[in-house]
């Protein structure tokens, strides 16, 4: 199907077609409406194959654009990463009225205090700076419907297992899970068995 087919916000489309995008690719086919759908979604896609706007589409449409709360969280191994995931929320975001912030580690941690007083949406950031965030009380979790993970293999064998295990136990019950990985080690099955309900598989 086409990018029309999605049932999107005129927005988005906009967006996504400014990008430059014409036609989904495969990841974007088999995973954006489930995830919209609110089904946890765990991908076993490399980079390259289109994954960050999968889970960038996806949780645009389901944000809700009056509530200033932050509704979406996106984990990532590396500042870098992190970084180039909000470029992309911001570009294909870039006609509708919503809020991200990178939370990363290396930056202010006031800048990052500020930023989440003021009210973001979305969140991207690395596990260790978020979770700092957390605990001491300026991110507030209560609204967050949708945890996505990136590079999750990544991110588990970098020594972040702690923090996420730690960051999840502050997420609301009901949070939809979406979980991206080039491999599926141990330490990833372990998470998804533990955090997501029925995941749909998909393999790209
Ligand atoms: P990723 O797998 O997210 O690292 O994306 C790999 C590259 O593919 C990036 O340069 C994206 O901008 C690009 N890309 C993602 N989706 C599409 C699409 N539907 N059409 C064309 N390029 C895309």
């Amino acid at each position: 199907y086409s990018f029309d087919d999605l049932k999107l916000k005129p927005e988005i489309l906009r967006g996504i077609f400014a990008y430059g995008y014409e036609h989904p690719s495969a990841i974007q086919q088999r995973a954006i409406l489930p995830i919209i759908e609110g089904r946890d979604v765990l991908a076993q896609a490399q980079s390259g194959t289109g994954k960050t706007a999968t889970f960038t589409i996806a949780a645009l449409q389901n944000i809700d654009e009056k509530k200033k709360e932050t509704q979406a969280l996106i984990m990532a191994p590396t500042r870098e990463l992190a970084l180039q995931i909000q470029k992309v929320v911001l570009a294909i975001g870039l006609h509708l009225n919503v809020s991200v912030h990178a939370s990363i580690g290396g930056k202010a941690v006031s800048e990052d205090i500020e930023a989440l007083k003021q009210g973001a949406q979305i969140v991207v950031g690395t596990p260790g700076r978020v979770y700092d965030m957390i605990e001491r009380g300026f991110f507030r979790t209560e609204g967050v419907k949708m945890f996505i993970m990136d590079e999750a293999d990544e991110m588990l064998s970098s020594g972040f297992k702690e923090q996420i295990y730690n960051v999840f136990k502050f997420l609301p019950k009901e949070v939809q899970v979406v979980l991206l990985s080039a491999t599926m080690p141990q330490d990833v099955l372990e998470v998804t068995s533990t955090f997501m309900r029925n995941p749909i598989r998909i393999l790209v």
